[in-house]
């Protein structure tokens, strides 16, 4: 500020004659570019000037008498509008190399000019710095570089102006031409790992994203993106690959992209941690900052750099402990992954630490130290990647178990529809065979109908060969009288009496039927006529001995056909009905209530009147 007052053009001239002296006896003497030179560090060694309210020509700044050694060696002046002048003097010694170039090590800021003097009186002048097109440069690197062609004899004085609308740093490197390739291919080589680190990264998560559609994958990704932006546009990289038009998006796109760097770091956090709903000071504190963070990029993006810039340093400052706070908080929820989390966060906080240290002079400048951000962060990132992946393989355990408690589920279920099925099929095959065998029977005695017993008949004869049959018909004697005297419920009872008897007296191997109205056909095994013969007697009798309720004194008979059959062709069971209905006939012809043998196959022919009365 002392300066500044004191440079003034009000000053009176015995301020300017005091300042004149002070200037002469600060001066700072010519640096030396002598055999061996590789590189230097200019910063002790350089004169600096602010601009202050009225602007100066090269000329002028070459002999303002306001310059001060920068005897601190510091290369950063904070935030500053104002244009910085830097006055170089630089000799060359015999031997010496001839071309030098001289770098600023810092590729954010917006004007850069250098004006050379030479002690022959003739003058160059180089522009560089962001918002110009970068192929308005003398050399197209990303840092602005100037080549400075030494002269053989006496000093020549070079004048920097410096603006930007970000921190104005101006670190200058003063090399030897011959020494650029090499130190330019190292630095390359380094930049492209580290790049190549965050591109393998992004391309993984965009494949792990497409693959298991986790929405984790995504942010991941646009974190890497922009974080990996963020810093190709520190590096100056962007400048000469992206924008390489000039204007003012070099200068916004950083905070900008610190923005977005920590929005998408705070959503990964945030998804993957799962804190959310348990700690209400979390949310608060992620809400916040996400709200900085945005507020951050709108101001990057639209608003003064000179709040934007500040304000992304200070949030990003603050960010990574609340990030650290909530991985702490989460592991004690129990959740595994967190882990990774604190792992990853703390290796770039720590990086960021060791270079913040290294820059500060408390610790040594080497390659490690002075790249351990850079380091730290390629390590969280891979840290990340393998939290992501670890997540990917503790869901698809889950999965699994889903999957094997379904289909344990499934085949339950499978077991126990089988099961209702077979007992269903069961109950209907039961039922099925209780219609079949309704169908078979005659609804009023149970006993087999007309057609089933025809049926049974055939196919006894069929497949009893060698054990044939016989065959007796029977019909109640007048049986319509009953029906008559005593109501046809009664006759129905009648009926039902002398098919339980008929049922009593058949064997296993037998069969019975009703042949219709009062009329039954039993089917007898064996051929023997006086055994079947007794077998029919017994039957008679046995109708003959029913009192059935409801027909008082009235006594119930029968008459009985019987016919046994013969081998050869005319012993079908119809012939063979026919033959019993014939002698059933005879019975009735005779008397009624006896049992009649049909003698051969063509009935009428010796009758067995002897059965019965
Ligand atoms: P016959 O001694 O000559 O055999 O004389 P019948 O009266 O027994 O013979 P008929 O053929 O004249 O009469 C048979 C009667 O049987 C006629 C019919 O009303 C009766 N009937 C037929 N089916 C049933 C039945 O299911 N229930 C009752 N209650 N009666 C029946
Ligand atoms: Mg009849
Ligand atoms: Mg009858």
């Amino acid at each position: 500020m002392c300066l500044r007052r004191l440079t003034r053009p009000a000053l009176g001239l015995a301020g300017a004659l005091l300042l004149v002296v002070c200037g002469l006896a600060q001066a700072v003497t010519p640096v030396e570019v002598g055999p061996g030179f590789g590189r230097l560090n200019l910063q002790p060694l350089v004169e600096i000037l602010p601009e202050g309210g009225a602007g100066l020509t090269p000329g002028q700044a070459r002999d303002h008498p306001g310059f001060v050694p920068n005897v601190r060696g510091d290369n950063s002046l904070g935030f500053r509008a104002e244009p910085l002048w830097v006055r170089i003097r630089l000799q060359s010694a015999p031997d010496g190399p001839r071309r030098v170039l001289l770098e600023i090590a810092y590729p954010l800021l917006d004007q850069v000019s250098l004006t050379l003097f030479y002690p022959d009186g003739h003058s160059r002048t180089y522009e560089a710095g962001d918002t110009l097109p970068f192929d308005a440069r003398p050399l197209r690197f990303a840092n602005p570089t100037f080549p400075i062609d030494l002269p053989g004899q006496g000093v020549l004085t070079g004048v920097l102006r410096l603006q930007t609308s970000g921190s104005l740093q101006f670190p200058l490197v003063l090399r030897d031409a011959k020494t650029q390739s090499g130190h330019l291919s190292g630095r390359y080589l380094g930049f492209g790992v580290y790049y190549g680190a965050f591109l393998s990264l992004g391309f993984l998560a965009c494949a792990m994203f497409i693959y298991s559609r986790d929405i984790n994958f995504l942010v991941y990704a646009l974190y890497l993106a922009s974080y990996a932006l963020l810093q190709f546009s520190l590096n100056g990289f962007a400048t000469q690959v992206l924008w390489p038009g000039g204007g003012l998006l070099a200068s916004r796109m950083p905070p900008l992209l610190t923005g977005t760097t920590m929005i998408f770091m705070m959503l990964l956090t945030i998804r993957f941690l799962g804190f959310w709903p348990h700690s209400r000071g979390l949310r608060l504190g992620f809400r916040v900052f996400l709200g900085l963070s945005a507020l951050v990029v709108a101001l990057g993006a639209l608003g003064p750099l000179h709040l934007a810039i500040p304000l992304a340093s200070l949030v990003g400052t603050f960010l990574l402990p609340l990030i650290l706070a909530a991985s702490i908080f989460a592991l004690r929820l129990g959740l595994r992954t967190a882990r990774y989390f604190l792992i990853a966060w703390g290796l770039f906080l720590s990086g960021g630490s060791v270079t913040g240290l290294t820059l500060a002079g408390v610790l040594p400048s080497a390659f490690y130290t002075t790249y351990a951000m850079q380091i730290g962060s390629v390590l969280e990132v891979w840290v990340l990647a393998l939290a992501l992946l670890d997540r990917v393989r503790s869901l698809r355990e889950q999965k699994e178990a889903a999957v094997g408690s379904a289909n344990r589920y499934l085949r339950q279920l499978n077991e126990d529809l089988e099961r209702r099925v077979l007992d269903r099929t069961r109950a209907l095959e039961a039922t099925n065979a209780r219609l079949v065998d309704l169908a078979r029977r005659d609804s009023l005695t149970g006993l087999l109908n007309h057609r089933t017993a025809l049926e049974r008949l055939d196919a006894l004869l069929a497949t009893g060969a060698g054990r044939p049959v016989t065959v007796i018909m029977l019909d109640i004697d007048h049986f319509k009288q009953i029906n008559d005297r005593f109501g046809h419920l009664t006759g129905d009872r009648v009926l039902v009496a002398i098919a339980e008897v008929l049922s009593r007296h058949i064997g296993p191997e037998d069969l019975l039927g009703r042949y219709g109205g009062e009329e039954f056909v039993a089917v007898l095994k064996g051929t023997d006529e006086a055994a079947v013969g007794e077998r029919a007697e017994a039957l008679r009798l046995a109708i003959a001995a029913l009192s059935p309720e409801g027909l008082g004194e009235r006594t119930l008979t029968a008459s009985l056909g019987v016919a046994v059959a013969r081998h050869g062709p005319c012993d079908g069971a119809e012939a063979l009905i026919s033959r019993a209905d014939h002698a059933l006939y005879r019975a009735k012809h005779l008397g009624r209530n006896r049992v009649v043998l049909a003698a051969g196959p063509v009935a009428e022919l010796s009758l067995a009147d002897g059965f019965g009365g």
